[in-house]
């Protein structure tokens, strides 16, 4: 993409009601913008980055067996009233008529409308189980939306349920889940630590938050401090991450707690994910029964499996930025790479640059190359704040010998290569 062509309409001045840093990057580089309180626009950039956290869920998703289906945003109150929730659930609820004055509201959570789904369908034991799960839009009337995307009122969510026979399958459903879980945040760069949040109700240990640890977060945290040096690639690591101790504020009793303080760190955490096992608690009130294999008709046990996608956008930049801009991991790069011709006026250099573009396009590198005629100073801050991992500055050896130096933004060393090594090293 040559940014000439490309829409990035970033800022040079610190937005004043941005308090933390991943609200006040999105802004100044142009990655949403603000159309209402907790309400945004995204653009170009930002999209860029959305996406590719949704195709990292959608492929670990499908990997665990799970399918994708998309729900409306609006559904109907009636279903609502038959779960009871119509009314318990607050005011984060928007709830409005339509012309024939209906009641309809827009979706905070989808439990009562896919268990209508599924129990049109399902009704044998054969037939499960099941996970459905999409990435659709909610809202939820937040009383203080803040920090930008990380409490919008309309933002993105993945939301899983699965079905199941009974409570030992729904507990294998719920544990596949976690993994699935554990390896999601993990592609995107992030240690995120399971922190149980115990339901009261029967299988009360099925209930995780998943919990990004930085400054920024809402909540406050307890957790061991083995968590930081686990392997999430090793499969066996599932029994020692479920048995490390990791409590949030109001439930960690310095008393009772089974780890000695020297083992304990204590942080900020921002939740992105929250997972649940609820048995039947939607599937009885809408009747979404099942017939056992000796022919029982019994309640569907579910669960739901949360994950704050557009709330993982700002998280993922509180846990990756400096002084300049935003540290893009790879996985969630809006573009892999930045061309910056720093002699714009040298046709040579421009013809040079040009032909980096081409090749790493035909190498398919998703690349922004800033082809504009701004001074380099403004061209390397604008690239540092938008953060792409790799530079490639095209400057005097470039026309001479044909070197070009990069830069890599996570830990800003550079070296000067020629642009096939680098391609292979991309590659590699
Ligand atoms: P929180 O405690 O942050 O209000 P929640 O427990 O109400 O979240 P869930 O119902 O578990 O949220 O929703 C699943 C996920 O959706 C959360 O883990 C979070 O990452 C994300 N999420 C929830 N509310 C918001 C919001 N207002 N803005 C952005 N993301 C949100
Ligand atoms: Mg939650």
């Amino acid at each position: 993409m040559r940014l000439s062509h490309f829409y990035l309409p970033t800022q040079k001045e610190t937005p004043s009601d941005a308090q933390i840093a991943s609200h006040r990057l999105m802004l100044k580089a142009g990655m949403v913008y603000q159309s209402s309180a907790g309400i945004y626009t995204w653009l170009p950039l930002g999209l860029r980055v959305l996406r590719k956290i949704e195709n990292i869920i959608n492929e670990e998703m499908d990997a665990a067996g799970c399918q994708e289906v998309l729900m409306p945003t609006i559904q109907s109150a009636e279903l609502w009233q038959k779960s009871g929730r119509l009314d318990s659930y607050g005011k984060e609820m928007l709830k409005f008529k339509d012309r024939h004055d209906r009641e309809l509201l827009y979706g905070p959570t989808n439990e009562e409308l896919i268990t209508e789904v599924f129990s049109q369908h399902i009704k044998s034991y054969r037939d499960i189980p099941k996970n459905l799960y999409q990435i659709q839009w909610k809202f939820r009337d937040e009383i203080r939306p803040r920090f930008g995307v990380m409490r919008g009122r309309e933002f993105l969510m993945k939301d899983a349920y699965s079905f199941d026979i009974d409570y030992e399958g729904a507990k294998k459903s719920y544990w596949r889940m976690y993994q699935t879980y554990l390896k999601i945040f993990k592609r995107m760069g992030l240690t995120a630590i399971p922190v149980r949040a115990d339901s009261g109700a029967i299988g009360g240990d099925m209930s995780h938050e998943f919990q990004i640890l930085a400054p920024a977060g809402e909540s406050s945290l307890y957790y061991e401090v083995a968590f930081e040096s686990l392997d999430f690639d090793d499969p066996n690591v599932m029994d020692e991450v479920v048995r490390l101790y990791a409590a949030v504020d109001e439930k960690h009793d310095p008393q009772s707690c089974p780890v000695p303080p020297h083992q304990l760190k204590q942080s900020k955490g921002i939740e992105v994910g929250h997972i649940f096992y609820f048995g039947s608690k939607y599937s009885e009130p809408l009747g979404a029964k099942v017939m056992t294999p000796s022919g029982q008709l019994v309640n569907v046990e579910m669960g739901s499996y949360g994950i704050g996608v557009s709330r993982l956008v700002g998280a993922i930049i509180e846990a990756n930025f400096d002084g300049e801009g935003i540290k893009w991991p790879d996985p969630v790069a809006p573009f892999q790479v930045g061309i910056v011709n720093a002699k714009t006026h040298d046709p040579k250099a421009v013809a040079f640059a040009d032909a980096v573009y081409e090749k790493l396009k035909e190498a398919g590198v998703e690349t922004l190359y800033d082809d504009t005629d701004e001074r380099p100073g403004a061209k390397f801050a604008n690239m540092d704040l938008i953060g792409l991992p790799w530079q490639v500055i095209v400057g005097a050896k470039a026309v001479e010998k044909g070197i070009i130096e990069i830069k890599r933004r996570s830990d800003g060393t550079r070296q000067e290569l020629d642009l096939t090594s680098f391609i292979n090293q991309l590659a590699a």
